[in-house]
Parts: structure tokens; sequence; C-alpha cells
């Protein structure tokens, strides 16, 4: 079966007072469409640098990162960020919503990025994309007017606005209240029934439980790779 993300014996090293320390160590391992990946472990054990090689935000020290067929190491920055924008949705614990502008206009960013709809489309398809995530009359508002989930699930608009085949989340329901967390749950267990491929950074166990396979790493290693119990 075709493969949406293989990573080929990556390291990645960090300098730590002047001495290198390897934060990922010898990872191997390939995801195919449709799977949703529950990465866990303890902090500090390099789940968010795994998952920064994987949307190219950052580069591996050796090794290869091929998503959607792209080697991300041969892309040019310009590049990278054009092929983020087509393929990835990325959501982050602390959603990362731009302040300054209004949830609308927050979601429709991608789209502009792109550039291939225009600005009607692209209001159109943000006003939608709101409405799926409960969000439709708040679309006005500022982040900082709304909660913390509204804003986690705008993010969540945002990163489906170009309807990429992957999306990442880093502990998206991290700093959220147990009530909140299962609105955001609801959404992702959506994307995952819609068949889009997920891999999630994620202390929440039931959204671990919602996963096909659970990708375990402890000292930046792969420690257990193994598909969810069904049930
Ligand atoms: P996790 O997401 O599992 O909590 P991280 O991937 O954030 O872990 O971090 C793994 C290790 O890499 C930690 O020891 C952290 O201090 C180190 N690290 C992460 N990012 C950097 C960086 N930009 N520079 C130096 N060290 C880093
Ligand atoms: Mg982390």
């Amino acid at each position: 079966m075709k493969k949406i993300i293989e990573l080929k014996q990556v390291y990645k090293d960090y300098p730590l007072a002047g001495i290198s320390q390897t934060v990922l160590h010898d990872i191997n391992f390939e995801v195919v469409p449709g799977e949703f990946v529950a990465i866990v472990g303890p902090s500090g054990n390099g789940k968010s640098t795994l998952l920064n090689l994987l949307t190219g935000i950052d580069h591996p020290s050796s090794g290869q990162v091929i998503v959607n067929g792209a080697a991300l190491q041969n892309l040019s920055n310009e590049r990278l960020s054009l092929w983020r924008g087509a393929n990835l949705g990325i959501v982050f614990q602390f959603f990362q919503l731009l302040p300054s502008l209004n949830l609308l206009q927050n979601v429709m960013l991608p789209m502009d990025f792109l550039g291939k709809l225009s600005k009607t489309q692209r209001r159109q398809q943000a006003m939608q994309l709101l409405e799926r995530v409960g969000l439709a009359d708040a679309c006005h508002r500022l982040p900082s007017q709304v909660s913390g989930g509204q804003q986690q699930r705008a993010a969540i608009a945002r990163a489906l606005a170009n309807d990429p085949p992957l999306i990442v989340a880093d502990e998206p329901t991290g700093n959220l209240d147990a009530a909140t967390a299962d609105d955001v749950f609801d959404l992702f267990a959506h994307l995952r029934d819609q068949g889009k491929t997920l891999v999630m950074v994620t202390h929440n166990e039931t959204l671990a439980a919602a996963a096909s396979r659970k990708l375990e790493i402890r000292c930046g290693r792969i420690h257990a790779d193994t598909p969810a119990v069904a049930g």
C-alpha cells in the first residue's frame, strides 16, 4: 500500500551546553493513509521533536523523512512552506491563532497563502468549516474573545482549510478542561471516520484509545508500536 509517511534511520541531535545530545535515535516507521497514530510517552522524550520532523518545522541530523511523496530535506524553505500549506494541517497545544485576526480570517489564512480560490470562495469555505466545528456565530470574534476550547476548534478548522490528507497534532487537548477536550475529541473522531490520516501526540487516554495504532516513544526511541485493541 502507498505510504503517507516514511522515516528511515532518523537521528536528531541538539547541542546542550556545547555538547551534542541525541534526542531521537534511529527512528524507522511508516504510516499508510487512513491510520490514526497516537504518539505517547513521558514528557521530554522526543515526541514533539518527532512531530516537528514530520511537518518539516525541523530537520533530522541524519536520515530521511518522506511525507506524502516529498523528501522534506530536499525542499527549500519556500517550497517547504507551500508544500506544508497544501499537504498538512497542524494543530498545536496552545492553538497558535493569530491574535489580531478574527476566527474567520484565521481559518482563511491557509487558503490565502495557497492562492487557489477566489476571496469569495475562501470566505465560503472558511464559514463552512467554522459551522462544522460549531463556531459560525463566533466567526467575527478575535481569539482572545473566545474560550480555549473554541480557539482549539477554530485551529482545527484552520488545519482543515486546504483539505490536507494528513493532520498532525501535538497535545491538542493538553490545555483544555475535560468537557472541552471531549468536544475536540469528537472532531478528531469524525476526521478519523472520514479516513483522514492523523498523527497525534496525546496524554489524553480517550484520544489515544480512539487511535488505530499506538507508537510509544521512550528516551528518543520507538519503545513499542502496537495496533489498538479493538472494542
Ligand atoms: P516531548 O515532546 O516528548 O516532551 P521534546 O521533543 O520536546 O519532548 O524534547 C525532547 C528533548 O529534546 C528534551 O530533552 C528537550 O530539552 C530537547 N530539545 C527539544 N527541542 C530542543 C531545541 N530546540 N534545542 C535543544 N534541545 C531541545
Ligand atoms: Mg512535547
